[in-house]
């Protein structure tokens, strides 16, 4: 038979001997009894003896109601309780099941039935209660954690600043936020897939933690994306000792697999209270801080400043408002011809996103979309461009308007999603047309950034018809021959490069240079931002006939950009008749 420890807390002896008889006489368990007579015997009994379950009367010489029970829970919070109380007493019963015993008995309407059934059904009740608490202290903990690296997740993270920005009000504490954003980790993730990124977050999160203190919290929030917070700065002069020593470390390979990967990271600090009051305030300042960093060349850490918060201010009323503008229509798309000169003739245009703001009146897209470029509203303003002049296109080839080509800028972080070549088919099978029509303009920076993704969208992109062509080219880092590792279909010189054609013997040369080396890889050459007829002389003096620039045209909205192209076919007309 299975034994029930029971300790019976009672004072009243005749009621002692009369549970004791019951508890002799029962059948289902055997029941040994340890009686005390006493609050501070029973807490001092419960500190050094194990038990089952207390029967518990409330009116002791020495305590009475329900601070007895309070007691008796406090100190041993996971054994079941029975009250017991005296006749028509059944209010305090049901106070003490409300305030954590698990049942009461009326000592004056007892049976052994009764008895039993009440032991059993507590210790079942508390039973349950207890797992149901341990379920739900795990349940917090994985909402906590980041399962990954084991580290702290942004909810954690976000408790546990508030708590350290409540502490730090009343002892005056310094500390500092680090967001760290891990530099080519995406690369690893793209092209060595998500194992090996796995296992490189989790000796990221291992190095950042060995590196800190104890007292320090590291924290993942996000992909890539990590905080910590650094507590109890004495000195500036320590952050920036620490900001090296994490960056030396995150600059070490991480070995996997016997191979060796590079990575880097950028920090952003903000201080508190210099950088902020509040966790949202702190964070943001951080965040800002990081981008800095980042665009100044990775691996490196700045330190926040009202002038960066300002910057991160416009980039978010920039967010805000293009939300609207994309929203009610604010957005339009412009047409650049760009004119063949050999065959007198237009080849296609560029089209070219303006928004024509409420306030601020017709905006040329210098003022916003830098703002946005890492942001995931570029892709979606992407998305827009290419859809309008999807159906700007159709809308010529119904007019008879001759066929045209027309180029449409990608943005990096847009041409870099994974579901770039899918977005890109839903939107032409929703304009009702092949890619027979598009070019795609990227930015030389994304050729340099050689992964198997960004090789695989090109490729795909030269399947459907769709021609790429590297802008701006000449002034960034690419050179002609990393070109040939993608299936390009042209260049387009850079503006500044053009504007010295005439007047630089080395850009002269350079862009001879440029047109000999394309001719070999097949490319065509558009030269951009051509403003003289002395500019179009030199280049078609140079065999460059493909030019783009305010000498033929600035961009022009659609009907303007029509009466262009029809103007220009008259005079063609004209000159070969
Ligand atoms: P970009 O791709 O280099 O586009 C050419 C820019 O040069 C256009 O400025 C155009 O108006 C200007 N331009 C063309 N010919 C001449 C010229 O002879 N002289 C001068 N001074 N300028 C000329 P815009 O339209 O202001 O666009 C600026 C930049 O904004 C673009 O530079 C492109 O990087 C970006 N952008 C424009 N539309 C989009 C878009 O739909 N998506 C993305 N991601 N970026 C866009
Ligand atoms: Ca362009």
């Amino acid at each position: 038979m299975r034994d029930i420890r029971i300790l019976l807390v009672e004072d009243n002896q005749p009621d002692v001997g009369l549970l004791e008889e019951y508890l002799s006489l029962a059948t289902e368990a055997s029941y040994p009894l340890t009686h005390v007579d006493s609050l501070a015997t029973c807490l001092k009994v419960l500190n050094s003896t194990d038990f089952d379950i207390v029967l518990l009367d409330l009116g002791l010489t020495d305590s009475h109601g329900l601070q007895t029970l309070m007691e008796v829970v406090h100190q041993v919070p996971t054994l079941p309780i029975v009250v017991l109380t005296g006749l028509d007493d059944i209010k305090t019963g049901i106070e003490a099941v409300k305030n954590g015993a698990q049942d009461y008995l009326n000592k004056n309407d007892l049976t052994l039935a009764l008895l039993e059934k009440s032991i059993h059904h507590a210790i079942e009740r508390k039973r349950m209660l207890v797992d149901l608490n341990i379920l739900k202290q795990r349940e917090h903990e994985l909402a906590m954690h980041d399962s990954l690296t084991g580290l702290p997740n942004r909810l954690a993270l976000t408790t546990n600043l508030e708590n350290i920005i409540l502490h730090a009000k009343r002892t005056l504490e310094k500390f500092a936020v680090f967001f760290i954003d891990l530099d080519h980790f995406k690369v690893i993730n793209d092209s060595q897939g998500h194992d090996i990124g796995d296992c490189v977050l989790q000796e990221v999160a291992q190095r950042m933690r060995s590196t800190l203190r104890e007292s320090d919290i590291v924290s993942r929030i996000g992909g890539d994306e990590f905080i910590c917070i650094i507590r109890d700065v004495v000195n500036i002069a320590d952050i920036s000792v620490i900001a090296r020593k994490i960056i030396a470390r995150m600059q070490q390979p991480v070995n996997i697999k016997l191979q060796d990967y590079y990575i880097g990271c950028s920090i952003g600090i903000a201080l508190y209270p210099r950088n902020g009051a509040d966790t949202v305030e702190l964070i943001k300042s951080a965040d800002s801080a990081m981008y800095v960093a980042k665009e100044q060349g990775r691996n490196q850490f700045q330190m926040a400043h009202p002038k960066i918060n300002k910057l991160a201010k416009k980039r978010f009323n920039v967010e805000r408002d293009l939300q609207r503008a994309l929203a009610h229509n604010e957005l339009e798309v412009y047409y650049q011809p760009i004119v063949r000169t050999d065959i007198n003739n237009i080849l296609g245009c560029e089209a070219l996103v303006r928004w024509d703001h409420p306030e601020e009146g017709f905006l040329l897209p210098d003022n916003f979309i830098p703002n946005i470029e890492h942001s995931g509203l570029i892709i979606q303003i992407g998305e827009y461009v290419l859809r309008e002049a999807g159906f700007r296109w159709k809308t010529w080839r119904d007019l008879d308007i001759p066929q045209l080509r027309i180029a449409v800028n990608i943005s990096p972080l847009h041409f870099k999603q994974p579901n770039f070549i899918h977005r890109l088919k839903v939107i032409l099978d929703e304009v009702g047309s092949d890619g027979c029509w598009l070019d795609l303009e990227i930015s030389e920076a994304l050729i340099l950034d050689l992964t198997p993704q960004i090789l695989d969208h090109c490729e795909q992109l030269k399947a459907m018809g769709i021609g790429i062509s590297i802008d701006d080219f000449g002034t960034g880092y690419a050179s002609l021959s990393s070109l040939r590792n993608y299936p390009l279909s042209s260049v387009k010189i850079d503006k500044e490069l053009i504007d010295n054609a005439v007047t630089s013997e080395n850009d002269n040369k350079f862009i001879k240079g440029i047109l000999a080396l394309a001719k070999q890889l097949e490319l065509k050459v558009i030269a951009a931002g051509v403003e003289t007829l002395e500019q179009v002389k030199t280049l078609n003096s140079m065999e460059c006939n493909r030019i783009q620039g305010f000498y033929y045209s600035k961009p022009l909205a659609p009907p303007d950009f029509e009466g262009f192209l029809l103007n220009f076919m008259r005079e063609r007309a004209k000159k070969s008749a």
